[in-house]
């Protein structure tokens, strides 16, 4: 059989144009239509920036409808078992789709409101600083990941099958394609608002019901067995109990220690978030500040340090800064970008890997994790007096001394100079420092940024005890899947792993 599969060099800028002359170039005349099926930006040699892009010459293009049906053989039969979920993010979301393939009833109960809705309230946060408790950055339709740059990277090895889903289910939701060929996709805030409707659309039309402003409060439980969740609009019997919660939901958190489901304390990470001019990223990168034909350079860097390990995380090219906050009286920042990342700024959490038990130097339970993390949000709100952030440059930080003005950042309530050695626990402070000063090492000028407020929940700070499909330890119908689970981080993984329980449910059910 002749080779269909080729592997070309290609332009930044590049076109489809460009495909074919590479093609010709190469001797290859195969008929067909191109479809892409990898694409990932070689810049490693600042003078010979390029695409190494995969394609594949067949008869049709691909058909992501099609493929999304044939990802999992899921038969479709007339179920009377109900699963209740809790939370609409990635989690949530996904594993509902799958329950309806297989044909069981599925509500979603989700506290916040529908995306429409949720849009009025976070502008009302990012203009105003009004705090609304079950609709903002956190909370609402789509859960933490909707207003973000939506990457879909995750390094988890084995969730190719799931990963298929989730890429082909946002792309018939409203997606570019290209998320299924490039190697760092994203999707972007506005086209996430998008995808999230016509997500929330698939799933009532496959016979799904979806409870907004419902707040899942505890359950009702005889042995091991859920019989039914009390939440703020009444009581509701089930089958199967998923919680997909997020890590920021403490009140739910609390609710289920107190009913005796098992946590543990974890690792996580404290830091900062830091922010650059774009074109400083881009000429640290590339050489220079802009090329046509790419949207924006990005970074991820890693140092070691005597004490905890440093790492940049989830980084918005051409992105803003973003109160971040899921309760009251606290205040945390994040990072967004629009699908185009065409913002004057790029911002990154940096952070050092953090333990409570290990801080205090004692086993602290995960109520006291909880409520530790708290307070120290709260610091951060009470430092300033309200959602302006405290910052300072980062060349102020690592040389202990304060910042005077910090100028312009994206941040959209303002930034307060304020020395945030005062505010970090002390044993993050020195990692911390020896990392920007190896980041500066890195990426030229890295030191010229600003550091601002507390980057808390880069993971959550509490994991529950659960087998590999969520099933939680002493019950034998409640599921605990996503971020909030502790075992998954990021909008692929916690996909993912939402469409892990669902389908040990189908399989527990046959
Ligand atoms: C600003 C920002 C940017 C981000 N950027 C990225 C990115 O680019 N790429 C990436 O991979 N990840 C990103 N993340 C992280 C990502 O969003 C999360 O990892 C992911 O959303 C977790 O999915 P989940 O379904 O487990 O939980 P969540 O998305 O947190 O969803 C939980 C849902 O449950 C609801 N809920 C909570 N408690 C209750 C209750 N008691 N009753 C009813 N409903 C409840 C919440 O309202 C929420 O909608 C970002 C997060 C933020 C905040």
């Amino acid at each position: 059989m002749k080779k269909s599969s080729f592997e070309l060099k290609l332009p930044v800028n590049y076109s489809y144009a460009d495909i074919e002359k590479s093609l010709k170039k190469n001797g290859i005349f195969k008929k067909g239509v191109i479809n892409i099926t990898r694409q990932s930006l070689d810049a490693r040699k600042k003078s010979n920036i390029h695409w190494n892009v995969n394609i594949e010459i067949s008869k049709e293009k691909i058909d992501f409808t099609k493929k999304q049906s044939e990802i999992f053989n899921i038969s479709r039969q007339n179920r009377e078992k109900r699963v209740i979920i809790v939370g609409s993010g990635p989690a949530g979301i996904f594993s509902g789709l799958i329950l309806l393939n297989a044909g069981f009833k599925v509500t979603i109960l989700e506290q916040g409101k529908k995306v429409e809705d949720r849009d009025k309230d976070i502008i009302s946060l990012m203009n105003n600083g009004i705090f609304n408790p079950n609709s903002n950055f956190a909370f609402g339709e789509g859960g933490a990941g909707t207003y973000s740059d939506g990457k879909l990277t995750s390094r988890n090895k084995h969730i190719s099958k799931e990963k298929d889903f989730i890429l082909t289910t946002f792309i018939n939701s409203g997606a570019p394609e290209e998320i299924y060929s490039l190697v760092h996709p994203h999707i972007g805030s506005d086209n996430l608002k998008t995808v999230t409707k016509n997500l929330r659309e698939s799933f009532l039309e496959l016979g799904g019901e979806f409870c907004f402003e419902t707040k899942f409060i505890s359950f009702s439980s005889d042995s091991k067995t859920i019989k039914s969740v009390e939440t703020s609009c009444g009581v509701v019997d089930l089958d199967y109990l998923i919680l997909a919660t997020g890590h920021s939901s403490f009140s739910t958190y609390r609710e289920l220690i107190k009913k005796g489901v098992h946590f543990t304390t974890k690792n996580f990470a404290l830091g900062f978030r830091a922010e650059h001019p774009q074109e400083l990223i881009n000429e640290a990168q590339w050489g220079v500040s802009n090329i046509n034909g790419l949207k924006a350079a990005e970074y991820r860097l890693t140092a070691k340090t005597d004490s905890a390990s440093v790492f940049s995380f989830c980084m918005c090219p051409g992105g803003v800064v973003v109160p971040a906050a899921a309760t009251k009286d606290t205040s945390i920042v994040n990072g967004m970008s629009n699908y185009n990342r065409d913002g004057k700024y790029a911002n990154a959490a940096v952070v050092a890997s953090f333990n409570f038990s290990e801080f205090f130097q004692r086993e602290v339970s995960p109520l006291e994790a909880l409520d530790k993390l708290e307070e120290l949000e709260h610091s951060y709100y009470q430092a300033t007096g309200g959602y302006s952030i405290p910052g300072m440059k980062i060349s102020d930080f690592i040389n202990g001394r304060p910042t005077g003005v910090i100028g312009e950042t994206s941040y959209p309530l303002g930034i307060t100079p304020y020395n945030l050695e005062e505010l970090l626990p002390k044993t993050v402070i020195k990692p911390l420092k020896q990392g920007l000063i190896d980041f500066s090492k890195k990426l030229s000028g890295y030191e010229t940024g600003t550091i601002m407020g507390l980057e808390s929940k880069t993971s959550s700070t509490i994991q529950v005890s659960r087998d590999s499909k969520g099933l939680c330890d002493g019950f034998n119908n409640l599921y605990f899947a996503g971020e909030g689970a502790g075992w998954a981080g990021g909008i692929v993984s916690s996909a993912a792993d939402g469409i892990k329980s669902a389908l040990d449910i189908i399989t527990r059910e046959g």
